[in-house]
């Protein structure tokens, strides 16, 4: 028998089964215990997280009172950890090769018309020129697993390629990696190649669900999967990003799995993970989310962002174009800080459209507005966009970043470089209308930096982005 151990190296120690059902029946027998939920909602208001029980809890209450106190906790906590800040990127999808089964998945081994491409580092490089040109800095690349067609050294040759290419004012400064569970070594050789953040979910913690899910292929192996985050640590990359498909498995038990996932990290390296993604199911090619029980409404999905930002308030959280522009728009109050722009999940879909016969997309992307869209969009919500890369550029991974964002302190470097940063992309991308919001936008928040020398040197640096073509400055 498997006894709970956060700090164990088996999966099946630190993501327990026995340990999340426990959880599950704890939070049921006390979902009306108002007197515990109010502790735990004082403890929340601490900023200093809860664990996997304490937020089951709050995520099986159902009292209006104590839910609307929950979400206004969440949507503080959103504001002073990360202002008015939400972080840009785009997904870059580079081969749909893939040995796996995943059921939910349209790369899926079986899938025999759906149209196989992997880019070349040409077709990359076109790729990446079409992403600068749109004004991304930050990339999260997307691969099947495919030994043969992917291997790590094509994965390390995109990334070099990637950060080779420097188009008119246009360069990708961060390359996150979204790639199949590998070996320490790759993992190794992929934090010297610079990447930022390794992303895997881990798309269902329930290992016999994940088992099911993914009948065949090396994804098949629950452990070697589970285990991937440690072998990444072991590897030198020190920020992670984990996350869970919601809609294969029971939502509630997703949130005890991510949760002691986080906890585990944290125990064991001393650094928990730096994202958190939450993607839901998706029609895709030959996958009709319909035919999952475990499909969440938005009042859930919005319910377990809120949790998640309380839970975990110094771990960043993503969501991807997925989500339709009305969901994003309330998550993003309750604790989102990253979102992707623009994307296209198709493999080679940004220099031109896909026609309709070859469709390589791994999804269908409900938020199709275009970058500058979702730039103007958010600036008009009150937020400013930010293609800030300095804390990875600056060093300020893994336990670095996490301290200085415990102790409150990223605020202040991080206002000031996305206001650098937003400034440079309505200089070289925006159109008309975007550059006029963004401009006052910024003209208002530089106010409100608070040290008056940080102030001046960022009023110089937008001065000298916008008069004197300079680029990249950083705090
Ligand atoms: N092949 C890698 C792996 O196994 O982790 C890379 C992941 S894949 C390119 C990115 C993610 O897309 C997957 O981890 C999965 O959660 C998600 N995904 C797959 N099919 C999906 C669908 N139909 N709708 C929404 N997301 C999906």
């Amino acid at each position: 028998m498997c006894v709970y151990d956060k700090k164990s190296l088996k999966a099946e120690e630190f993501i327990n089964d026995e340990e999340i059902k426990a959880t599950l029946k704890y939070a049921d027998e006390n979902k009306d215990n108002t007197e515990l939920i109010d502790k735990i909602i004082e403890k929340a208001k601490l900023r200093k997280g809860l664990d996997h029980r304490e937020a089951s809890v709050l995520l099986a209450c159902e009292n209006e009172d104590r839910l609307k106190e929950i979400y206004a906790l969440a949507e503080q906590i959103k504001k002073d950890f990360y202002g008015d800040r939400i972080v840009m990127f785009a997904p870059l999808y580079l081969s749909n090769y893939c040995v796996n089964g995943c059921v939910y998945c349209p790369y899926h081994a079986k899938n025999k018309h759906i149209c196989r491409k992997k880019l070349t580092q040409e077709e990359v490089k076109n790729e990446v020129i079409a992403l600068q040109d749109m004004g991304h800095k930050r990339l999260a690349i997307e691969s099947g697993e495919d030994p043969v067609n992917n291997p790590i050294e094509y994965i390390l040759d995109c990334i070099k390629t990637i950060y080779s290419i420097k188009h008119k004012n246009g360069a990708i400064r961060r390359v996150n990696v979204n790639i199949a569970a590998t070996t320490v070594e790759n993992y190794r050789r992929l934090k010297e190649a610079g990447i930022g953040t390794y992303i895997l979910f881990q798309e269902t913690y329930n290992k016999e669900s994940y088992e099911l899910l993914h009948p065949t292929g090396p994804k098949h192996n629950y452990a070697y999967h589970t285990e991937a985050m440690d072998r990444a640590m072991q590897g030198g990359i020190d920020d992670v990003g984990i996350g869970v498909l919601f809609g294969l498995e029971l939502y509630r038990y997703e949130l005890a799995g991510i949760l002691m996932h986080a906890e585990h990290l944290e125990a064991v390296h001393g650094v928990g993970p730096h994202t958190i993604s939450v993607p839901r199911i998706k029609r895709a090619d030959d996958i009709d989310p319909d035919t999952f029980d475990n499909g969440i409404d938005d009042e859930t999905f919005a319910k377990i962002v809120a949790i998640i930002r309380i839970a975990v308030p110094y771990t960043g959280m993503i969501i991807s174009t997925r989500e339709s522009k009305s969901v994003r728009e309330k998550v993003l109050r309750l604790g989102v800080s990253q979102i992707s722009g623009g994307s296209r999940t198709s493999v080679g879909g940004y220099v031109e459209p896909e026609p309709e016969q070859d469709n390589s997309a791994q999804f269908d992307v409900s938020d199709q507005r275009s970058l500058d869209e979702v730039v103007k969009w958010l600036m008009e919500l009150g937020y400013i966009p930010s293609f800030c890369t300095a804390c990875y550029r600056e060093g300020r991974t893994g336990d670095r970043f996490m301290t200085l964002c415990k102790n409150g302190q990223i605020q202040n470097c991080c206002h000031p470089n996305a206001l650098m940063t937003l400034k440079e992309y309505l200089m070289d991308y925006a159109d008309e209308d975007t550059k006029a919001v963004g401009d006052k936008l910024i003209e208002q928040e530089l106010e409100k930096i608070p040290n008056e020398k940080v102030r001046k040197i960022a009023a110089e640096h937008i001065a000298d982005i916008a008069e004197n073509n300079k680029r990249d400055f950083r705090f």
